[in-house]
């Protein structure tokens, strides 16, 4: 009898006390979710571009005073003094234990929405060219805004369960991988508490909804863009013994480069080098002065990225010099900071733990290990070098039957930054903010 209730009771701690938990953040959520629906509709609907997310800012930042947090509005310094920074940070601290930040980015892109649903994006705006465009949530930042709003209210509910300082993050500028380093420029780690994990999530046009899908270790790769200034000596058109033309430097350029990758790069080390531009001449009749190139340059590893910028500027000058122009005419190579973002890496062991617990939230077959991407965020910025442990997750967000439908018939989904990506609200957030409520309780549980 008294082994029996012995049983009884460890059975009680190991099994019943979680399942209660995690019954009770379901109801939650549940409890929650029709809200939060018409806050991502009323989002959806009022889309601002990145370093103009004035009213964005300001809502998400209401909406964070009024659960307890302690919030700082318009975090951020950029490059460009023009520019204000609508960088929100909201803390929330419940006691000694670890300091845990999650971000959701703000912005949305200059995109027509043409997804017909009632609640899609109208608005027009004039860009930073003076150009009129359309605004859309075509990333789904908007779910992530949501999805940051439900989980700190989760988070605020569920206070005597966690201890520790939360951190919660709106980031502006992600579309222009500007809004990370202008927040860290203005002092988030020295005004904030400095976090010892970071965590963030971005929604799937091509994940069905209901699941998350991870990439441990590299997962999204660093952006360098570069400018190729290739100068020869202009002339007339009729007369190029007289000449150094750099149309046919460039030509022979663009192609000498593709051999970084396919023959001095380990096919080991995922790499990408893409001359998006070439820009050169006037006239038919008019050899010119300069052609410009612009590349873009992805990598995983820092060593591997600079490998590459050497490759490119020895490439150009030896092509330039083979050609018989002077030095002081030698190629001028030019890497735009201020565009660039570094490498994603999801910390191994942090991927595992919080995997984990997701898969015990949200059932071990809805979490899933997905391929690393080409494509760049600035979040893994936040995490100083791999210095602090970072960790981003894939939020499945569309219609499960429009996966299944895409998938036997090879036809692709409209992919992020698509006028016709089209999120499914509920089960989405429902899924997500399951997944980051219990992803942070795992890093401050009691
Ligand atoms: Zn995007
Ligand atoms: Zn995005």
């Amino acid at each position: 009898m008294k082994r029996l209730s012995f049983l009884a009771l460890l059975f009680g701690i190991l099994f019943v006390a979680p399942i209660h938990a995690q019954q009770s953040l379901d109801a939650m959520v549940d409890r929650e979710l029709a809200q939060l629906v018409s806050t991502y509709k009323m989002l959806h609907a009022a889309p601002e571009l990145s370093h103009y997310e004035e009213k964005t800012s300001a809502f998400f930042a209401t909406q964070l005073r009024a659960l307890g947090f302690t919030v700082t509005e318009r975090v951020g310094k950029y490059e460009r003094a023009n520019l204000v920074g609508y960088g929100v940070v909201a803390v929330m601290k419940n006691g000694d234990g670890p300091t845990v930040w999650v971000r959701t980015d703000l912005d949305a892109l200059p995109v027509e929405e043409k997804t017909g649903l009632p609640y899609a994006s109208k608005v027009k705006t004039r860009n930073e060219a003076g150009q009129d465009v359309s605004v859309m949530h075509a990333c789904g930042h908007d779910v992530h805004i949501t999805n940051m709003i439900g989980t700190a209210k989760m988070l605020a509910a569920l206070k005597d369960q966690w201890h520790g300082t939360l951190v919660i993050l709106g980031q502006p500028a992600e579309e222009t991988v500007t809004g990370a380093r202008a927040m860290l420029a203005d002092g988030l780690y020295s005004r904030f508490p400095k976090p010892d994990f970071v965590l963030a999530l971005h929604d799937s046009a091509d994940v069905a909804a209901g699941k998350i899908t991870f990439c441990p270790g590299y997962a999204m790769a660093s952006s360098t863009s570069v400018d190729l200034v290739i100068r020869g000596l202009g002339g007339h058109g009729s007369k190029p013994e007289a000449t150094k033309d750099p149309v046919v430097i460039a030509a022979q350029t663009i192609l000498a480069l593709q051999t970084i990758i396919s023959r001095e790069n380990s096919p080991l080390d995922p790499a990408v080098v893409t001359i998006g531009s070439i820009h050169g001449g006037t006239k038919r009749n008019i050899i010119p002065d300069e052609v410009v190139l612009q590349l873009t340059i992805r990598t995983y590893k820092e060593e591997v990225r600079q490998h590459i910028l050497t490759s490119i500027e020895r490439i150009a000058k030896g092509i330039a010099a083979a050609a018989g122009v002077p030095d002081d005419r030698a190629p001028i190579l030019k890497v735009i900071e201020s565009e660039g973002a570094p490498s994603l890496y999801n910390d191994p062991p942090l991927t595992e733990r919080i995997t984990n617990a997701i898969g015990r939230a949200i059932g071990a077959e809805n979490v899933v290990k997905a391929t690393p991407l080409m494509a760049s965020e600035d979040f893994g910025r936040l995490s100083l070098d791999h210095q602090i442990p970072a960790f981003m997750f894939w939020l499945g967000a569309i219609e499960p039957s429009r996966v299944e439908a895409s998938r036997k018939s090879g036809k692709p989904l409209p992919s992020l930054h698509s006028s016709l990506f089209e999120p499914l609200p509920e089960p989405t957030l429902r899924t997500g903010i399951k997944a980051m409520t219990t992803a942070v309780l795992e890093l401050m549980k009691k």
